[in-house]
């Protein structure tokens, strides 16, 4: 009898997989993400996950949420008409524990990207492992830390985070759909994303254009919000002071 557990809430964009367990192709959209007894990744539609795991023990990371945080216009919309609303883009629902979403994001999901762990944060990440809940201790660190990167709008606020994860899922969408020889600009950008923490409206825009040009699984790439990350500043440590964000 083969064991299952939950491993996070995913999309899929790039290519068709299919769900453990009923085998019904999974094209696009939401999919969860299961280990099986190897430690294999497999995929699985929500509602066979649910049937046969019940529900996950600890709160899941959903990257599909994240992903579609930085998207602009749906790509299934094709209203050009005026739809300016683009305003307020972000539709962005409390998770139920953001402190553990926050930990979890860093120390597990943004590995690329650099510093994304101090010593506390992994130490934190390891004691709520072993415990299966966030002590009190690393709450308040978390919370402070939230706290004042949002006040100050730095690269390690909450938000800016989820954009980190989400701007850098599609360039993966796009790097997968565009051939080997021509990936040079995506995976610049990337790597950009990944050192800095934010891109600018005009490379968001470049992506975009980008974009226009690809598409990904008979739909259009979706366009995103070129402020993402606007306004948003680094932190500036004085030599010698190490990072404690
Ligand atoms: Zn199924």
């Amino acid at each position: 009898m083969k064991q299952w557990t939950y491993a996070r809430i995913d999309r899929v964009d790039s290519s068709v997989v299919h769900c453990v367990f009923c085998r019904r192709a999974l094209r696009s959209g939401k999919v969860v993400v299961l280990y099986d007894d190897q430690g294999q990744e497999v995929y699985s539609g929500p509602s066979c996950a649910k049937k046969t795991l019940g529900d996950p023990e600890v709160q899941l990371i959903d990257l599909s949420k994240l992903a579609l945080l930085v998207v602009e216009t749906e790509p299934k919309s094709p209203n050009p008409a005026p739809q300016r609303k683009s305003k307020h883009p972000r539709r962005e629902s409390e998770p139920a524990d953001a402190a553990v979403e926050y930990l979890r994001l860093r120390v597990e999901v943004m590995k690329s990207f650099a510093g994304n762990v101090t010593k506390r944060l992994s130490e934190i990440h390891a004691a709520m492992v072993s415990s299966k809940q966030l002590s009190d201790d690393g709450r308040q660190y978390i919370q402070r830390l939230l706290a004042n990167a949002a006040a100050a709008n730095t690269i390690y606020s909450s938000r800016n985070v989820k954009s980190c994860v989400g701007v850098a899922y599609w360039i993966g969408v796009a790097i997968e759909h565009t051939p080997e020889p021509r990936r040079d600009f995506l995976q610049g950008l990337l790597h950009q994303l990944e050192d800095r923490w934010r891109l600018s409206s005009g490379q968001i825009e470049a992506l975009n254009r980008w974009g226009a040009g690809i598409t990904v699984n008979k739909m259009r790439f979706p366009k995103l919000d070129v402020d993402a990350f606007a306004g948003v500043t680094a932190p500036i440590f004085p030599k010698g002071q190490k990072r404690d964000s």
